[in-house]
This record gives structure tokens, sequence and C-alpha cells, in this order.
């Protein structure tokens, strides 16, 4: 049998990996159940995972995944259907969390989760604001300067009229970067107008899978024309956060940092705990009460998943 040889998953779609060994493309199957039920996760491997895989005898397109290579960084959230976490992006250093104005509207604790799962998966997140050419609210901008001022990185952009992309563009060289947000924020048409023509490449490539549905339900990992690689996420309504730990939460928000070390109880979730010097924060207005409401929902809702997860 020929020797097992390391490749970069693309995409998976029903179970079929794409995996780009050196110059071939190879259409990949998990080997046996191993792999599958050692992992907890819905799907165990996502793209810019790097896999071992063994060359099939008779074709030289196929091979079977024998191992999934540690991840550098993942983005991972909760699926529902699967009772369990999902990972839809490995190996990314850069997640740029991406946001419109209006259509949809602006909601700045779907940011908030973005953040906290960039972050909690090694990833630098950068706001990103499409649409810009839209008219943008006084509350708008002032939530993202606030960002800017706790020290993320906030671009703005528009993938219709051409702001911004130069800089976007030149963002991307030299890293794997992973588009993550709700659906119609723009990701497809931004990567569009970045590198014209991708929507079809992806389309050609994901033909196999689906049997021409086009369908976008999934993840990609595709190079730019200028050398930037981005993997690219099928737009969410909502992003459930997994494989957090409750008390690493507070760590993801940056803004509490400042006071968390002053409560009283150590560690202390600031929920309820006596003396939270958190909690004095939002109420003396040193911590956004948004910011504080994004955080309590979060860590409700890491303790729900936890009781129905699966084993
Ligand atoms: P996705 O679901 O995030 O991939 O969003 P799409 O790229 O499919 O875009 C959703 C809608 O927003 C489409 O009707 C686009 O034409 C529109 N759109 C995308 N970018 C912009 C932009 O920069 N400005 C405006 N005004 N509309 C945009
Ligand atoms: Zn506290």
């Amino acid at each position: 049998m020929a020797a097992a040889v390391t490749g970069e998953v693309l995409l998976g779609i029903n179970g079929i990996y794409t995996v780009q060994a050196g110059n071939a493309r190879l259409q990949c199957r998990i080997k046996g159940k191993q792999l599958k039920e050692e992992s907890r996760s819905y799907n165990p491997i996502a793209p810019g995972d790097i896999v071992e895989v063994a060359p099939d005898a008779l074709s030289a397109h196929e091979a079977m995944i024998c191992s999934v290579l540690p991840r550098r960084t993942r983005l991972v959230r909760w699926n529902k259907k699967g009772r369990a976490p999902q990972v839809i992006a490995s190996n990314a250093d850069l997640a740029f969390c991406v946001c419109s104005p209006a259509s949809p509207p602006f909601r700045p604790r779907f940011i908030d989760r973005l953040i906290v799962a960039a972050e909690s998966g090694g990833m630098t997140p950068v706001v990103l604001l499409n649409k810009c050419d839209l008219a943008t609210s006084p509350e708008t901008l002032e939530r993202l300067d606030h960002y800017a001022r706790m020290g993320y990185a906030v671009r703005s952009c528009s993938a219709s009229r051409g702001d911004g992309l130069s800089e976007l563009a030149s963002m991307l060289i030299g890293h794997t970067s992973v588009m993550v947000g709700q659906s119609g924020v723009g990701k497809s048409s931004l990567l569009n107008a970045l590198s014209p023509g991708l929507t079809q490449r992806v389309g050609e490539l994901s033909q196999k899978h689906d049997r021409g549905n086009h369908t976008t339900n999934f993840s990609v990992l595709f190079t730019m024309e200028n050398g930037g690689r981005v993997i690219d996420t099928p737009g969410v309504r909502e992003l459930e956060l997994a494989d957090i730990l409750p008390e690493e939460v507070g760590f993801h928000f940056r803004d509490f940092t400042p006071y968390s070390g002053s409560c009283a109880f150590q560690p202390c979730l600031h929920a309820d705990e006596p003396d939270c010097a958190v909690m004095a924060a939002v109420e003396s207005g040193h911590i956004h009460p948004d910011r504080y409401e994004s955080y309590l929902r979060i860590l409700a809702e890491l303790t729900e998943t936890r009781k129905s997860a699966h084993g």
C-alpha cells in the first residue's frame, strides 16, 4: 500500500472531503469508525484541517483520511441537531466578524459572541462592517468605536461600492482568515469583489458533492488571487457557543479585566456572587450594560448546552 501523505481539507459535504495534497485534489472519506467516534464533535473534520490520507491504489483521485493533525486554532459552534460541538473552520489566524449597519440590522451582541468564539479558539478577531454605503446610525458608530477603544481591529467596507476593499485585501495577505457573520451581511459579495469569479469556483468545487445543488451550507477554504487564504462559513441566524468553560468566558470580555481581579470571590462568574467588581463597574457605567447582557446570555447558554450534550 502507498505511504500516507498529508493534505489540507478544503471542504466537506455529506461525509466526503476534498483534500489538497500537493498538486493532487483528492476526494476522501474518513477511514473506519475510530476517528468518527474519538471526537465528540458533530462533524470531526473542517476546512483548514491538516489530515493524513492513505491513497487509494485503484484511483488517483480518491483516498481515505486516517488522522487529523493537532489544530493550531479552531472555530467551534454548538450544533443543535447533533447536540455536540462542531468545528466549522480550523487553523485560521484571523476571524473576520462581518456585520452590516442595516439589512440585516446591526447586532452588537452577535459580534460579542463571534469575538468569544474567535478568541477562545485561538484566533484574532477583526470586526468588519460591510455595507458602509448604507446609512449608519450614531448608535452603531458608537458601538463600533467602543470595540476599537477596547483594542479590537475594526474596519468598514462596501462590497458594492468598493470602499475599504484594498485595505481588506492587504489584511488577508500572508494569513488564513475565516469569515463569519449573520446571513445577508454580504460575505459572498465581499469575497467575490475581492476575488472575481469565486462563487463559480466554489460551485465547481462542491458540484461533485451535492450534485449541482449549489447549496452554500458548508465552510470552504480557498486561496485568493493575491495569496491570502480564506475560509468562508455559511451565514447563520444564531451562533451558539460550545466547548468553552463558564469561568473562561469572562477572559474574552476584555473590558471586564480591569475589574475582575478585584471581585471578592475568585474565580468569580460575575453573575450572582457578592462584592463582584464587574457588576459594580456595570452599575457605575464603566462597563457597557449591553456587553454585560451578552456575557450573561453566553454564560447561561453554555450551561444549557453542557446539560444537553451527548455523553
Ligand atoms: P451573505 O449571506 O453574507 O453571503 O450575503 P450576500 O453576499 O449574499 O449579500 C446579501 C445581500 O446584501 C445581497 O442582496 C447583496 O447584494 C447585498 N450587499 C452585499 N454587500 C453590500 C454592500 O456593500 N452594500 C449594499 N448596499 N448591499 C450589499
Ligand atoms: Zn465578579
